[in-house]
């Protein structure tokens, strides 16, 4: 890392930049605090509200695995519905366990249908 006053380069087990002297943690309090003139907690609470991605891929594969490829996109879908799950556990404040489960049950559908089909052609 670089010293935020002077851009002198800092080792990592200096506290001080020997250059100018600045305080490594102070250089890090003076970036966090524009940031924290948009939310106090903003960093950890930026995504908040929003949707998990894994949530929405997992949903849009199951469709496209309706359309195309079932077994494939099917098993993507499951993966990335159960990964969606898994994450939300953990960031319950973010959106998409709905899309999640829909891409889980879309995707095992996917599955079914192909084994299915496989079954009536042999
Ligand atoms: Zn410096």
């Amino acid at each position: 890392m670089f010293c935020s006053n002077c851009g002198h380069k800092l080792n990592e087990g200096e506290a001080f930049c020997p250059n100018c002297g600045q305080k490594k943690e102070d250089s890090t309090n003076l970036g966090s605090s524009n940031q924290s003139t948009v939310n106090g907690s903003g960093v950890v609470n930026s995504k908040a509200g929003t949707t998990n991605t894994m949530a929405i891929l997992s949903l849009v594969f199951s469709v496209l695995g309706l359309l195309i490829a079932g077994l494939p996109l099917g098993i993507i879908s499951v993966c990335f519905g159960a990964t969606a799950l898994n994450h939300l556990k953990s960031f319950p404040e973010e959106k998409g366990k709905g899309l999640a489960i829909a891409g889980i049950a879309l995707g095992a559908f996917d599955i079914i249908a192909v084994v299915i089909q496989l079954l009536v052609l042999a």
